[in-house]
């Protein structure tokens, strides 16, 4: 009989497969997870994990879920793919009708890739060619903020402030401009004030809204992006919101956007878009960005596409995933889970060591201050995952701080669950 183990199945594991985002010297062997339900995944020792951070933040209706799995089942069953040049399918037109029901009004058209760095490299294209298209070769350069996470292909780490993530790569990215931090308000809005003076060398200006998910979940005012995508507005760049973390009800509303007065012209999803099932990308514009590739010259095409564009079983699978989201029931997870979130703020407010706590939507965050330096670094993450592994929680700090990023349906008694471990954590680290 096969041996499927934890330990037979790590060991294979490392023998042949290299991970993401992995220092396999030192980490340990990669557990074997058979199945999950809902927001549990469970090892093949049969032990049981809470998904606190939603599989790397896609899982938004928990795992294997059953009517999506269905749906995925019945597509592979009448169409599994077709090339999307040339071809289209019922699935890629209404997933495109739906999605853009939820939109502002602004957005008109969708462009599928099949994941969020090439959402996010689809956005800049659009922007960079909008210009070329109308002959302003001059308005090339983009703005991003420090501390901006946008993907890990070339286009999408030039965007990402220099890092330790991208630093062997650093002298191949294309140029970038960055804005301080948001969080600061004031020398944020400065520099951005201060880049318009020349505004026409530049083309557009990226941003995660109101929360940067890798650079350290950190929060920000709607009011702050107003002003910027207003400036950015008044000097005729085009704004990219990348909603790929923040998409799908994660904020507490549909989009972080629709917290804003002022719209981006280009957005970015992934992650939750098909119910965290099947990989796809959406990059959306308008009508009016469209019409600048329309001309009888060939060239003035977008030229951009993936084999896997508009996967006829990603867009049923995201068609059922908008299912869920439009039903009552996950709106009342999505109030509940930022209810129990606030209420555990106030209870762990005064600690010593669990600062800086906020919640956006169902997202919580916090740093857990022991002297060190903050940073993706920081020496407690790795004690701190190993800690609630042991636990029987997937959380993955980064760096010092912690989050939690739960499917919808996480119950009040497994937030509980992880609110108790996380204070147990910390008390461990007083004295
Ligand atoms: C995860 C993420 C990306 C990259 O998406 P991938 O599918 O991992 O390539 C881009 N932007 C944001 C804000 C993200 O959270």
């Amino acid at each position: 009989m096969p041996n499927h183990s934890n330990a037979n199945l790590s060991s294979r594991d490392a023998a042949v497969v290299w991970h993401p985002f992995t220092q396999h010297q030192i980490e340990p062997l990669s557990i074997p997870i058979t199945h999950g339900e809902g927001v549990y995944l469970v090892d093949a020792d049969g032990k049981k994990y809470i998904d606190a951070i939603s599989s790397w933040w896609v899982s938004i209706h928990g795992h294997a879920h059953p009517y999506l799995a269905q749906k995925i089942y019945e597509q592979a069953l009448k169409l599994e793919q077709v090339i999307f040049a040339g071809f289209t399918h019922e699935p890629a037109i209404q997933l495109a009708e739906r999605l853009l029901g939820h939109l502002p009004a602004n957005f008109q058209k969708v462009f599928y890739s099949d994941n969020g760095s090439t959402a996010v490299e689809v956005g800049v294209k659009m922007a960079l060619q909008f210009f070329h298209n109308q002959g302003q070769t001059q308005k090339r350069k983009i703005i991003a903020f420090e501390d901006a996470y946008h993907g890990d292909t070339f286009g999408a780490m030039s965007l990402g402030a220099p890092s330790a993530f991208n630093a062997p790569f650093q002298d191949m990215l294309f140029e970038v401009e960055f804005l301080p931090s948001p969080s600061d308000p004031e020398a944020c809005i400065a520099a951005m004030r201060e880049k318009m003076q020349d505004a026409e060398t530049y083309a557009a200006f990226i941003f995660e809204p109101l929360i940067q998910g890798a650079g350290g979940m950190k929060m920000y005012a709607p009011e702050t992006l107003d002003t910027l995508i207003s400036l950015a507005h008044a000097n005729k760049l085009l704004c990219i919101a990348d909603e790929i973390m923040t998409g799908f009800g994660r904020t507490g509303k549909w989009f972080a956007m629709d917290y804003l007065q002022h719209k981006p012209d280009i957005a970015c999803f992934s992650k939750g878009l098909t119910g965290g099932m099947l990989a796809m990308g959406i990059t959306t514009c308008s009508n009016e960005l469209f019409d600048t590739f329309l001309s009888d010259d060939r060239k003035k095409m977008l030229f951009h596409s993936h084999s896997f564009t508009a996967n006829p079983m990603a867009c049923a699978v995201s068609l059922a995933s908008l299912d869920l989201m439009e039903k009552p029931e996950t709106w009342e997870n999505i109030a509940r889970v930022q209810a129990c979130h606030e209420a555990w703020v106030e209870k762990i407010r005064p600690h010593q060591i669990i600062q800086n706590l906020r919640v956006q939507g169902t997202i919580l965050a916090f740093e857990l201050e022991d002297g060190q330096e903050n940073g993706y670094m920081h020496s407690i993450r790795d004690d701190a995952y190993q800690y609630f592994i042991k636990k029987g929680i997937l959380m993955r700090p980064l760096g010092n701080t912690i989050y939690i990023l739960a499917p919808y349906c996480i119950s009040n008694d497994e937030l509980e669950i992880i609110y108790t471990e996380i204070e147990n954590f910390a008390s461990g680290l007083v004295g």
